[in-house]
């Protein structure tokens, strides 16, 4: 019998406790998920840390201040490599450890705002003790650099082309099976599955809880964590 496949699951967007958010957690124990919350260092309250502390959750850095610095008519991303580099390299720094001083089981591990991140900056992530990125679609597209782990998101539960609508968990299911048969083929590293909390209708709550019965009952797929998606071992 082959392996199952790993899954993990990113949340995004995350800068306080809200009722959003209690409801992806209470979703998240009911299934049994480990989940990773992306969270914006520069607008993080303190109210993250009583819901983030229990088991399976781990903590992203979720860019800096979540601010659009593209040019006018560019899609939207918070790295360019027109910005000042001193500038960039302090926001990739301070983000990381402002995040670790309020939530200390924060991964180093970086989820740029809107999935995208220049090519040219990665070694700067690198040289400010990020061990992995996290963005979206296939890894082959992105060039490693510096050691840096890339492990992206393949499944999004909002159909954004649609007005953020909720995908048909049907829609997502199709989704899931032809990855794992891509997987079956060419492993190249867990599945990813991407939510927005504080983005999703009514609709993709009860979707997502779908998806995770069906994950629940397949014999080709298994949870992982983000600690392990990016060997990080658990603190001493
Ligand atoms: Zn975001």
């Amino acid at each position: 019998m082959t392996r199952p496949i790993q899954i993990w699951w990113r949340d995004d967007d995350a800068t306080e406790a809200s009722p959003a958010l209690s409801r992806l957690l209470d979703i998240k124990r009911r299934w049994n998920v480990p989940i990773s919350l992306a969270v914006i260092p520069a607008r993080a309250q303190k109210s993250l840390v009583a819901v983030t502390q229990e088991p399976n959750v781990d903590i992203l850095v979720h860019g800096f201040a979540h601010i659009n610095h593209a040019a006018p008519g560019e899609r939207k991303t918070e790295f360019t490599l027109e910005r000042d580099l001193a500038e960039v390299r302090n926001e990739l720094s301070s983000g990381l450890a402002r995040l670790r001083s309020l939530l200390p089981q924060t991964l180093a591990v970086f989820v740029p705002p809107w999935n995208r991140f220049p090519s040219g900056l990665l070694d700067e992530l690198a040289k400010t003790n990020y061990c992995g990125i996290s963005a979206w679609g296939a890894e082959a597209e992105w060039k490693a650099a510096g050691g840096l782990s890339i492990r992206n998101m393949h499944i999004d539960v909002i159909d954004w082309r649609s007005g953020a609508a909720a995908k048909p968990v049907d829609g997502l299911k199709a989704e899931l099976a032809a990855l794992i048969a891509q997987s079956k083929s060419a492993l190249n590293g867990p599945i990813g599955l991407l939510t927005h909390h504080l983005q999703m209708p009514e609709h993709a709550f009860a979707a997502l809880e779908e998806f995770f019965h069906s994950v629940a009952q397949s014999q080709d797929v298994v949870w992982t964590r983000a600690r392990s998606v990016f060997q990080v071992p658990e603190p001493q």
